[in-house]
């Protein structure tokens, strides 16, 4: 019988369960860039979708989904949208499929590093200084890593390279707009994405800029090169839930995450399980609220029933073309899963973080029974003409 190794104590404070059939991710398969090879996804609404982004497909009918809404929602991608396509026509579309080029070089003389836990409490100050609201550090694993890339231009595969002295991953977390999350499925709920897809593009590319001035390596990432997921589990922010996402303990499932693969020496978080996986165990609440029923039911499973789900790690996995599908039905991005889970909430409040102590305690099922009236939708009209 294998023996446990420190990589497996890891996971499994992780709560990632690695199977001998694990295979690392082609991005290729990722269910974005199969809306533009694969006939079983792409669509002409797929393609509508896509369009919807640069104002160019009609907005369809009904509140959230009016030309101010879709103005809003690709007015918060744009600094997203201008860093994504710099290099788009070398076939690197950078923070979703392909890493974030450096804007500067690595500083010739580099900066002694006396103690790796003061740098990462540096680290963490400075990610919070270029807006970050969470920061965790681990341990470069390049399971996670994809194994090629996608070149843009032809859709073909490309190397996945990065250098090779990196072994610290630095992962941040970036909230997402409460109010707006509320209004999911809506064009103003994709406001809430956009700008925090923009925020992270300014936050990676700054704070790696700071550790180049170091004298070290840093590549900023986004969607792009590896799962962020495994990485932000490991380093300690927030537990892996039934509806994809990882609830953390100050935003719960609402946030997005980035990340900057780096040579500066850090010291490196640990998991901390806190018990959400128990609470997803007695509550479906987004499984039942997914219109088209994309998310399981069950407990986690080994691999899944599609070409995008990741082989050989037991998990909750959705139906990535069922979910697309609704995604492309809408034009603009579903987040409902997001918005009707229990742990989102204000936990600034102290009634909320009362309920979350709750919530992970053994009392959980009375948690989850104080919030069966939560979860409702905001209009985005009633968004709109909030003071
Ligand atoms: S994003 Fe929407 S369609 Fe996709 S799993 Fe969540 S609720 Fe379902
Ligand atoms: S809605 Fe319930 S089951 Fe779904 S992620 Fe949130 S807590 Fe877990």
């Amino acid at each position: 019988m294998a023996q446990p190794t420190p990589q497996h104590d890891l996971d499994r404070a992780a709560g990632i369960e690695v199977t001998d059939t694990f295979e690392p991710f082609a991005q290729r398969n990722d269910i974005f860039t199969r809306a533009f090879w694969d006939p079983a996804v792409r669509t002409a609404r797929t393609d509508a979708f896509f369009a919807s982004y640069r104002m160019e497909a009609s907005p369809r009918r009904g509140d959230g989904f009016s030309q101010r809404d879709f103005a809003l929602r690709n007015a918060s991608w744009l600094i997203s949208d201008i860093m994504t396509d710099r290099f788009a026509e070398d076939g690197r579309r950078e923070g979703f499929q392909a890493a974030i080029s450096a804007d500067t070089p690595v500083a010739p003389v580099q900066m002694e590093i006396d103690d790796k836990r003061d740098m990462s409490r540096e680290i963490k100050k400075i990610a919070r200084f270029f807006k970050a609201d969470l920061c965790g550090i681990t341990a470069i694993d390049p399971r996670w890593h994809y194994s090629s890339r996608v070149d843009v231009r032809d859709l073909s595969d490309a190397p996945n390279d990065l250098p090779d002295d990196l072994t610290s991953v630095i992962v941040l977390g970036h909230e997402m707009d409460a109010e707006l999350v509320d209004t999911y499925p809506a064009a103003t709920g994709g406001a809430a994405t956009g700008r925090a897809y923009s925020q992270e593009a300014a936050t990676v590319m700054q704070l790696a800029a700071y550790i180049r001035n170091l004298g070290y390596e840093a590549v900023p990432s986004m969607n792009d090169t590896a799962l962020v997921i495994p990485y932000a589990l490991k380093a300690g922010l927030g537990e892996y839930a039934r509806n994809q996402m990882v609830i953390t303990p100050e935003f719960g499932p609402r946030l997005r995450f980035s990340k900057i693969f780096t040579s500066l020496p850090l010291a490196h978080d640990t998991p901390k399980p806190r018990g959400v996986r128990a609470f997803c165990d007695i509550c479906t609440k987004c499984a039942e609220a997914c219109p088209v029923k994309a998310l399981p039911f069950g407990p986690p499973e080994v691999g899944g029933n599609n070409v995008s789900a990741l082989k050989g790690v037991r998990k909750w996995t959705s139906d990535a073309e069922k979910c697309f599908g609704f995604w492309a039905k809408l034009a603009s991005d579903c987040a409902i899963c997001m918005r009707v889970c229990p742990f989102n909430r204000d936990f600034s409040r102290w009634s909320q973080r009362l309920w979350l102590r709750l919530a992970l305690s053994p009392l959980r099922r009375l948690a989850l029974w104080l919030d069966r009236n939560r979860g409702g939708r905001t209009k985005p009209s009633d968004w709109w003409s909030a003071p």
